[in-house]
């Protein structure tokens, strides 16, 4: 059966929904469809005479001038056609969002009338779900947005919720127009972490998940990332995700860690932290050699101190003698409360020299420090310290430990307040 262009064209608007319009230019006369009156609730014959200005009285007046921008711009030559949402009145009193689209005719001749053509559609229902998500994106917690990743590796967002703005500093539109914009508020030392882990995700397609600091007006905050990633037919990765706040989480997680790796009373490193350091130490030097150097330090007669000024003034004591180590030490050097009034100094890329040389300052300076007793009695408080030095000594971490201690044994039986050093180990295997 052979269809005349002009019944196609019809069946093909009938199956859109779509009303159209016909609009001369230079006549102002206009020519509507059925469907576009039934879209507002009316019939044709009930809009009749239909005018141009019938358009206008329908229309919500606040739209007319967005209309008129619209095709202004479109007229001009910058658009493929005339496209704009504008709000038209129903029968029923209610307003319609009507998505509008026109083209204009071109006659061969200048002289013939120029004919602009187009469609009407309501999408009031898209609307409302669009303004009832927006609202919902709103009252969540985090910031939702749609992230895309093409196969040549460039990437954008074509959705970004209100919430951009509390989390960068930055608004969706910017966010959608440059998403540079957003990556550089990730903190210098995250964002290279968080690249890696979209390009695994790009590739694997599992989901997105990266914690990561945020740099917004000088302050800097802790951010999740959690997206699903799905791929598209041409092979670009689009991930709908959610980025929450999780400074409390991560607060709390830092200081749970570095509780439980501090001393308590002197605020220096506990022991498990330190026999970490110390392996970490031993490895490093196994495989780049080097050397590096221990201090195993213990108070002389602390009990003594304990009975006779009490608890409470021998806690005074230790927490001092921290402070007095901590002044004399390096940043990567790792000191550390190890029993009662046993102190361990791990000294990475430090000779034996200088390590003992650092105990002996240390030795003097409690030596000549002067303590306080409950009752205002002046004393003085001493040290004992055994020195090791690990260069290219096959020994395990235990030995050394013990070969410090027995350094440290060595100094209290020779009548305490002095320094032992032990070198060169003498070649234990491990
Ligand atoms: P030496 O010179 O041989 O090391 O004698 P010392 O008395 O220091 O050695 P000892 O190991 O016999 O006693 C250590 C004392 O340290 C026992 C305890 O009263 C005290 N001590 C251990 N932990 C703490 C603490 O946390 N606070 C206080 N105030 N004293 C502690
Ligand atoms: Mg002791
Ligand atoms: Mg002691």
């Amino acid at each position: 059966m052979q269809l005349s262009p002009e019944t196609r064209l019809k069946a093909i608007l009938d199956g859109t929904g779509a009303g159209t319009w016909e609009w001369n230019l230079d006549t102002n006369d206009v020519i509507f469809n059925e469907r576009w009156a039934g879209m507002l609730g009316y019939t044709l014959d009930e809009l009749a005479p239909v005018t141009f200005g019938t358009w206008e009285r329908l229309c919500h007046p606040a739209d007319l001038a967005l209309a008129w921008k619209a095709l202004k711009k479109y007229l001009d030559g910058k658009g493929p056609q005339f496209e704009c949402v504008i709000r038209m009145r129903h029968k029923n009193g209610d307003w319609r969002y009507i998505h509008t689209r026109g083209m204009l005719l071109h006659g061969t001749h200048t002289d013939q009338p120029r004919w602009l053509m187009g469609t009407h559609l309501d999408v009031t229902e898209e609307k409302v779900t669009e303004h009832r998500l927006s609202q919902l994106a709103e009252s969540l917690p985090g910031l939702i947005y749609t992230f895309v990743m093409e196969p040549d590796g460039g990437y954008y967002f074509t959705y970004m919720s209100r919430k951009v703005e509390d989390f960068f500093g930055i608004t969706p539109e910017e966010a959608c127009s440059d998403a540079e914009l957003l990556f550089q508020h990730i903190h210098p030392e995250d964002r290279e972490a968080v690249h890696d882990s979209i390009a695994d995700s790009f590739s694997t397609l599992e989901q997105w998940e990266c914690d990561y600091r945020v740099i917004n007006s000088g302050m800097t905050g802790w951010l999740r990332g959690v997206a699903k990633p799905e791929q598209e037919p041409d092979g670009k990765v689009v991930w709908q995700g959610m980025v929450m706040n999780i400074d409390d989480e991560k607060r709390l997680e830092l200081e749970l860690e570095r509780l439980s790796v501090t001393d308590e009373l002197t605020g220096l490193f506990n022991r498990r932290y330190f026999l970490r350091k110390l392996e970490e130490t031993a490895a490093q030097q196994d495989r780049y050699g080097g050397e590096f150097s221990l201090v195993a330090v213990d108070l002389d007669h602390f009990k003594a101190i304990n009975d006779a000024y009490g608890h409470p003034v021998g806690d005074a004591v230790l927490k001092r003698f921290g402070e007095l180590i901590q002044r004399r030490v390096r940043k990567s050097d790792v000191v550390a409360r190890t029993g009662g009034e046993e102190f361990l100094i791990l000294m990475p890329q430090t000779s034996l020299e200088n390590a003992a040389q650092v105990a002996e300052d240390l030795r003097r300076a409690i030596e000549n420090e002067s303590f306080v007793g409950d009752e205002s009695q002046d004393f003085r408080v001493t040290l004992s310290a055994g020195v090791v030095s690990c260069m290219d000594e096959v020994v395990t971490v235990r030995d050394l430990l013990s070969i410090c201690d027995r350094s440290l044994y060595r100094a209290k039986r020779q009548g305490r307040n002095r320094i032992m050093v032990q070198y060169p180990l003498s070649g234990r295997q491990a």
